[in-house]
């Protein structure tokens, strides 16, 4: 079974696991896009290399604070 790191923590985490149990932040948003790790930090927030589960191809995927997070191309 393939093991991915929680992309806030480096954690070890399964890949079916859907929250992280350490830091116990969503893995898995929308039910669509695994985080993989986080690319970058700015003003706005974070973006996340994501996969998306529904067509098996990379993202982006976008926080912004308070405003929760966003898929992006
Ligand atoms: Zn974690």
């Amino acid at each position: 079974m393939a093991d991915g790191k929680c992309a806030f923590c480096n954690y070890r985490v399964s890949l079916s696991a859907k929250f992280c149990p350490k830091c116990s932040h969503p893995l898995i948003l929308h039910n669509r896009y695994r985080l993989l790790w986080q690319e970058g930090k700015g003003g706005f927030g974070s973006v996340y290399e994501a996969t998306d589960i529904k067509l098996g191809r990379r993202c982006a995927v976008r926080s912004f604070l308070r405003q929760g997070f966003f898929a992006a191309q």
